[in-house]
């Protein structure tokens, strides 16, 4: 999703974009690909404006996860990490290293068929979440 579009949003919602709410946005377009906890946002946006709290940052990414502005995938127990939504209609899949954490996209929507099926018995499907686990190529060769 590109600012132009992330304003159109805030505007549609309403949602005034203080100084702290700004910061949290330039933060997560600067680290547009990666999965940031909310600690990691917050560890950024105090390099920009050094008075932010965790509250904040909670609260502010529920709002732009709420707006669908951003994307928040629970891929550690019980801890979200946000990223920039794309601007496919569903959420793209992720594979997970459990060796180096390192979490990698699949574009594709994998799902499709099972989509289509699920639409002909009369369900309407809104969105999805996939998860694959393994290693990545680079721990492979370790183990
Ligand atoms: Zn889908
Ligand atoms: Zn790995
Ligand atoms: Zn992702």
């Amino acid at each position: 999703m590109n600012r132009k579009k992330v304003k159109e949003k805030l505007q549609q919602n309403s949602y005034r974009l203080t100084n702290q709410r700004a910061a949290i946005l330039e933060v997560m377009f600067d680290n547009k690909g990666k999965h940031l906890s909310a600690e990691e946002v917050l560890y950024y946006a105090k390099r920009k404006l050094p008075n932010i709290g965790i509250a904040t940052v909670y609260r502010t990414l529920e709002k732009l996860a709420g707006m669908e502005i951003l994307y928040k995938t629970m891929f550690e127990e019980g801890k979200y990490r946000y990223e920039i939504s794309d601007d496919k209609e569903h959420q793209h899949h992720h594979i997970i290293c459990l060796s180096c954490g390192r979490i990698a996209e699949i574009e594709e929507d994998l799902l499709c068929n099972l989509e289509e099926q699920l639409e002909n018995r009369g369900f309407e499907v809104l969105d999805h979440e996939l998860k694959f686990y393994g290693y990545c190529p680079e721990c492979k060769k370790k183990v």
